[in-house]
């Protein structure tokens, strides 16, 4: 198989494999007081201690989750902003957008950037307290956002700035910046196990607690924490981060054998910063769900970039809230490369879209 899926989840890393067993003997209940306890706690705060250096903030602003769609939630409840106060980018994951109302979703121009001059024309008029929330990178078409403004803008203003960094942590560099209050990371994009995520929070922000119980994550997410997803990570961020060196230049080849082998291709947010390893593109007259079924009996692996979570192909809201024309719409996929991806692979994927094209 070639796997060209990167952003919906990457391949278990190698150094996670390695140390897996590991970690799953370490079974103590990192609450208890004995040594099996202290050993799991000392896993956990390790991993805690290397996301906050990675980050640029203290050990006790992270907050493990059970993932990236968690941390969202918390993220947007743990403030107590009311929901005629909160906003977000109209290309948001599912997990910000459904929590944000409809008139409240801010748009973006034809590339998926959010207009900061309507930002700011809401951060006028917004109640306080207010809470803007924006991703740093798209998962569909991973077009990056003027983060650096929006936390500027957000910090003249007073508003919370909500960043889910889901897609871009591991692969640009990022960081807690000034006017950032929250930030949302998960594990299992850049080689760790699903089901852990971490939300970051500013120094001394006041946050509710998002799930009630025995007091774990400082009495704001209770819930014996996933010692074995929390160990992994920390075993990747602690041998640095997979190299995304060349994957820039991989995605350059493939974008220029995809305008050479058909004229009409459109990539979404070509002229913008994206991702490094991500092109959303679309084939007019090639339905999309039909190029994935294609591709994947040619035994790629690709996603239509809008997919939920029963695998039914969706209306993308990311390309609608674009303005992409319906015939577009309706004919993009996307290809989104990782550390393990071959010039191979993209050759075999080129070849099997010219015969595609036909
Ligand atoms: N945010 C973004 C931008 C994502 O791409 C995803 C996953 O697709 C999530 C949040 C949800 O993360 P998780 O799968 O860890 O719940």
């Amino acid at each position: 198989m070639i796997y060209l899926d990167y952003n919906a989840t990457a391949p278990l890393s190698p150094l996670v494999e390695g140390s897996i067993l590991n970690s799953l003997k370490r079974f103590g209940n990192p609450s208890s007081i004995h040594n099996a306890g202290r050993a799991s706690r000392a896993a956990v705060d390790k991993t805690r201690k290397l996301l906050a250096e990675a980050l640029g903030v203290l050990p006790r602003d992270i907050t493990f989750t059970s993932g990236g769609t968690e941390a969202n939630n918390m993220a947007l409840h743990c403030l107590g902003v009311a929901r005629e106060n909160t906003y977000c980018s109209a290309v948001e994951h599912d997990s910000v957008l459904k929590l944000v109302a409809p008139q409240n979703h801010l748009p973006v121009d034809e590339n998926g950037v959010v207009k900061l001059h309507q930002l700011e024309q809401v951060l006028r008029t917004a109640r306080a307290p207010t809470l803007i929330s924006v991703m740093w990178a798209n998962n569909e078409t991973g077009v990056i956002q003027p983060i650096k403004d929006i936390a500027k803008l957000c910090q003249q203003h007073g508003a919370f700035l909500h960043v889910d960094a889901v897609q871009a942590f591991g692969r640009i560099p990022i960081s807690l910046l000034d006017g950032i209050s929250l930030m949302t990371l998960s594990a299992h994009k850049m080689g760790g196990l699903k089901g852990v995520g971490a939300l970051v929070s500013a120094p001394h922000l006041k946050m509710t607690a998002y799930i009630a119980g025995g007091g774990q994550e400082r009495g704001l997410r209770a819930g014996t924490e996933n010692t074995l997803a929390i160990d992994s990570w920390g075993q990747l961020l602690a041998n640095g981060f997979e190299d995304f060196s060349a994957v820039a230049a991989l995605r350059q080849q493939l974008e220029a054998g995809l305008k050479a082998a058909n004229p009409l291709v459109h990539i979404w947010g070509h002229g913008v910063n994206r991702l490094p390893n991500t092109t959303c593109f679309s084939s007019p007259g090639h339905d999309k769900e039909t190029q994935v079924i294609y591709f994947d009996l040619k035994g790629v692996a690709l996603s239509s970039g809008s997919a939920c979570s029963s695998g039914r192909v969706v209306k993308s809201h990311v390309l609608q809230a674009m303005n992409a024309p319906e015939d577009l719409a309706n004919t993009a996929i996307r290809v989104s490369l990782g550390p393990h991806t071959t010039q191979q692979d993209i050759d075999t994927f080129l070849n099997h879209y010219k015969a595609m094209i036909g």
